[in-house]
């Protein structure tokens, strides 16, 4: 009977160890608990505006991620930004949803509890079993997010993954700015060495964008963030423009602002293995927390698991 194999977030990890499975014969079914795909590579939509507001771009090093950014490229899910750098266009969700094509995912329900039964994994949710296609029973189960909300679900179901507890995130307030007029004068790009701010840029500029306004996304560096961590949006929204305003001399009032704490963005240790996996209990994890920073660690890590179910499926 063909393996069917759950996967708790679709993010690239996620959605990347997803297609790679379908593709080699195996059901696979994705739990995400936001409404869109992407996690991290994420774009916000409000007012007409759009804002990359987590990922800024990508860059590919390896062959594999390379032929998928090509791929990209040519559907027109990315475009080349600057130097070696990609976009997902028209905004950054664009490649998870060219990756999320055709799979079964199961949205807006956060997966809180994993039990096993009989050899099979089930996916629960505050209210109870999370209802999914087929009859919901899995012979494998992925964990695709970052590593310690991974921790919480697996410490629930009595799974440890040496390794998982290593890994560390960086916080990141960020800040989305709309104008209505241009300041083309402004660099699009800020990258201050220290300091609040990190990296600025003019989001509007991305290619693919179609936006009357000008927009802007500040993120707070992690230091910042750290230190800041408990303000309201407000707050940190009003923090946020007043350094803005000094990095750029943009004193226009925005026509749109908004704060948003991004409480694991960029890894600062990564576990330092591909993916984790215990084979009694066919459960593994994998997501940019086990290599690196990147969104080419996140596709990495999430193939590199799905080879490794991939070669218990066919061994089983
Ligand atoms: C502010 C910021 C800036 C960044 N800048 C860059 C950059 O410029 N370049 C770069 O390469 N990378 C950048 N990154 C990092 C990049 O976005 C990540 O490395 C990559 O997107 C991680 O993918 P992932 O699949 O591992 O995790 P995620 O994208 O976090 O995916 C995990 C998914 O799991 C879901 N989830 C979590 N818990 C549950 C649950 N209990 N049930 C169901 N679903 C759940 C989440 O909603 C999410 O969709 C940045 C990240 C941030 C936040």
């Amino acid at each position: 009977m063909t393996q069917h194999i759950g996967i708790i977030g679709a993010g690239l990890a996620g959605l990347t160890a997803a297609q790679s499975l379908r593709a080699a014969g195996l059901r696979v079914t994705l739990f995400e608990k936001s409404r869109g795909l992407g996690g991290r590579m994420s774009t916000r939509r409000v007012d007409g505006l759009q804002f990359d507001h987590g990922a800024q771009y990508f860059t590919a090093r390896g062959a594999a991620f390379k032929a998928q950014v090509e791929a990209w490229r040519i559907s027109g899910a990315a475009a080349p930004w600057f130097e070696e750098s990609y976009v997902g266009a028209p905004g950054m969700t664009a490649p998870s949803r060219a990756l999320g094509d055709g799979l079964e995912a199961v949205t807006a329900r956060t997966a809180t509890r994993l039990v096993r039964n009989s050899g099979f994994w089930r996916v629960d949710d505050a209210e109870g079993p999370i209802e999914a296609p087929g009859n919901g029973a899995f012979n494998s189960l992925i964990v695709a997010v970052p590593a310690p909300q991974a921790q919480t679900l697996l410490a629930g179901a009595g799974v440890e993954l040496p390794g998982l507890s290593a890994a560390r995130y960086a916080p990141c307030w960020a800040l989305m700015l709309a104008f209505d007029e241009a300041h083309k004068h402004v660099a699009s790009r800020i990258k201050p060495d220290e300091g609040a701010i990190s990296w600025i840029a003019r989001d509007s500029d991305k290619p693919g964008r179609r936006s009357d306004k000008e927009t802007w996304v500040v993120h707070a560096s992690p230091d910042w963030t750290r230190e800041h961590i408990k303000l309201t949006p407000d707050e940190a929204r009003a923090a946020l423009l007043e350094r803005f305003v000094a990095l750029t001399g943009i004193s226009a009032p925005p026509a749109y602002m908004s704060a948003h704490r991004w409480l694991y963005a960029l890894v600062e240790q990564a576990a330092g293995a591909p993916y984790l996996w215990n084979s009694q209990m066919q459960i593994g994890a994998c997501g940019d927390w086990c290599i690196g920073p990147r969104v080419e660690a996140a596709f990495d890590s999430g193939r590199a698991m799905a080879e490794m179910v991939l070669s218990q499926a066919q061994n089983a």
